[in-house]
C-alpha cells in the first residue's frame, strides 16, 4: 500500500502567476481524481510530481522517496501519461513499447519481448501490434500511452487530462482499463470532466486558482450541499438578473431555455424547486462561488 504525501507545495511562475498555493494532500492506493477548471493548477501539480518541473517550496513524498530532492528515484517507479501522447515517427505499437522499455532499462531481450506482448494484450492492442501508431484513433493512442506508463511496475501513475479527445466508446474503454490497473498502484488522474471522477474515483480533490478547495469522497461532497441546490427554468433575458440576485452555480440550456441551479441554505422561493445535488453542482459550488459556508474538507 503506497502513500503519496504532498505538503505545502508552492509554485509561482516568472510571470507572477501563482499556480500552486500551499497545496497539501495525502493519497493512497487506487484512483484519485484531481478536478478543476482550466488554469486551476492541475498540470502544474502533475508536472511537479512527475519531476518535470520544480516547486518553489514544500515537499512531496511517495512512501520514503523524496520526490523533489531525489527525482531520479521517483522516475524509477513512475508512469506518466501526458495530456497528448503524441507519436510523430512512423513506428508500430510493438516497436514503440519495445523502445520505451529499453529506455526504462529493461535490457534483457526475452524479458522485454514478454513484457511488451503482455502490455499489448492488457490494453487490447495485441492484434494491432504491427500497425503504425500514427494511424491509430485517439483512444488507441491513449491505450498505447497507458501501456508505456505501465512499463517497469510503477507505484505511481500520473494521467493528465486523458479523455479530452476521446469519443464516448473510447472513453469507456479507457476508464475500464484504468480501473483495472488501479488496484495495486496510486493513479492520479487530472481532469476538468466531472463524469471522469464520478465514474472512476473513490476519492478526489477539487482545485481552483492553485488551491485545493475540497478533498474527500464524491458522496461526502454531494452530502455537504444536499438540500441547498435549487433549480428553475427561466427566460434568457432573466439570466443576468438572477445572477445578480442569487448564487448561480450553473446555467444550462434545456430545450432552448436556460435552466439554472443556485446555491441557497434556505428556499429562495420565486419558482425554484429543490433538486438532489450532483457532482457537477459540487464542482461549480467549489470553484465558482466564494462561499465561506461551504467547508473544504
Ligand atoms: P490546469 O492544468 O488546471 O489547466 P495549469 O497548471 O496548466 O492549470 O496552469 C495554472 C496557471 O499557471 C494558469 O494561469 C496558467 O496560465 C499558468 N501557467 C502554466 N504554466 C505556465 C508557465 N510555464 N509559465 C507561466 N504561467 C504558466
Amino acid at each position: 500500500m503506497g502513500t503519496l504525501k504532498i505538503e505545502n507545495l508552492n509554485k509561482t511562475y516568472p510571470n507572477g502567476v501563482k499556480a500552486l498555493d500551499n497545496v497539501s494532500i495525502e493519497i493512497s492506493n487506487g484512483m484519485f481524481g484531481l478536478l478543476g477548471p482550466n488554469g486551476a493548477g492541475k498540470s502544474s501539480l502533475m508536472r511537479t510530481l512527475a519531476t518535470l518541473q520544480e516547486a518553489d517550496s514544500g515537499s512531496a513524498f511517495l512512501d520514503d522517496i523524496d520526490i523533489l530532492n531525489n527525482p531520479s528515484e521517483l522516475r524509477k517507479v513512475l508512469g506518466y501519461l501526458p495530456q497528448e501522447f503524441g507519436v510523430y515517427a512512423k513506428i508500430t505499437a510493438y516497436q514503440l513499447l519495445d523502445h520505451m522499455a529499453v529506455l526504462k532499462g529493461i535490457s534483457n531481450n526475452k524479458e522485454r519481448k514478454e513484457l511488451v506482448n503482455y502490455l499489448l494484450q492488457k490494453v487490447n492492442l495485441y492484434d494491432k501490434r504491427n500497425k503504425s501508431v500514427k494511424g491509430f484513433s485517439g483512444g488507441m493512442k491513449q491505450r498505447v500511452g497507458i501501456a508505456q506508463a505501465l512499463i517497469g511496475s510503477p507505484k505511481l501513475i500520473i494521467v493528465d487530462e486523458p479523455t479530452a479527445g476521446l469519443d464516448p466508446g473510447e472513453r469507456n474503454r479507457f476508464h475500464n482499463l484504468l480501473a483495472d490497473v488501479a488496484q495495486d498502484v496510486i493513479i492520479l488522474l487530472s481532469t476538468h470532466i466531472v463524469d471522469d471522477v464520478k465514474e472512476l474515483c473513490s476519492n478526489f480533490a477539487v482545485m481552483n486558482q492553485g488551491e485545493i478547495v475540497y478533498h474527500g469522497t464524491p458522496d461526502n461532497a454531494i452530502n455537504q450541499i444536499k438540500g441547498k441546490v435549487w433549480q428553475k427554468q427561466i427566460e434568457r433575458d432573466e439570466l443576468a438578473n438572477h445572477q445578480e440576485k442569487f448564487e448561480v452555480i450553473s446555467d444550462k440550456m434545456i430545450a432552448g431555455k436556460p435552466v439554472i441551479h443556485i446555491y441557497s441554505e434556505t428556499s429562495p422561493g420565486e419558482g425554484f424547486t429543490a433538486v438532489p445535488p450532483n457532482l457537477e453542482d459540487v464542482f461549480f459550488t467549489k470553484t465558482k462561488l466564494n462561499l465561506t459556508s461551504v467547508p473544504t474538507v
